[in-house]
């Protein structure tokens, strides 16, 4: 069986950025990834990437930020009440942090500056803007269920967990 769309692909990566510094690791968290491939669930480039590989392959690509985390736009730093954030008296620069969108979700943002009763922050990804370099290896691949596939993302052993 290959990596194709509506399978259910699980694998191990590590992700390096320009600097050579890992920022990612499935291997350190002990767990594969698993998607449901062709619903974007994870960035373009690595989905592409994965396309026509079979259990047990491993490789190595770089995807260019256009591919991944798209690029930086410098227009994105705001300002926001640190009462929306979990823990905002602790956030010091250079910290990421979760903030809860009004529109539902959430975002990923870095400090880039602490004051009194704001906090500036960058909406871009951490990601955005850098070439990665993945180390893939396919642990496992099979079918999704029709369920799956109409929800556009995987389902536990257990079934249906949301
Ligand atoms: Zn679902």
């Amino acid at each position: 069986m290959k990596v194709e769309n509506n399978k259910v692909v699980s694998f191990h990566y590590s992700v390096s950025d320009d600097s050579g510094e890992t920022v990612d690791s499935s291997r350190e968290r002990g767990e594969p990834l698993t998607i449901l491939a062709g619903h974007g669930n994870i960035i373009p480039g690595l989905e592409k990437a994965l396309e026509g590989h079979a259990v047990g392959d491993s490789f190595k690509v770089t995807i260019p930020s256009a591919e991944a985390y798209g690029a930086r736009n410098e227009d994105m730093v705001q300002r926001v009440p640190k009462k929306y954030f979990q823990q905002g008296d602790r956030l010091k620069v250079g910290d990421v942090s979760v903030l809860a969108l009004k529109e539902g979700g959430h975002r990923v943002v870095t400090v880039k500056k602490v004051g009194m009763t704001t906090i500036d922050v960058d909406l871009n990804h951490p990601m955005a803007g850098k070439d990665l370099d993945f180390d893939v290896e396919i642990t496992d691949i099979r079918d999704a269920s029709e369920e799956e596939i109409a929800h556009r993302h995987v389902h536990g052993p257990e079934g249906h967990q949301h």
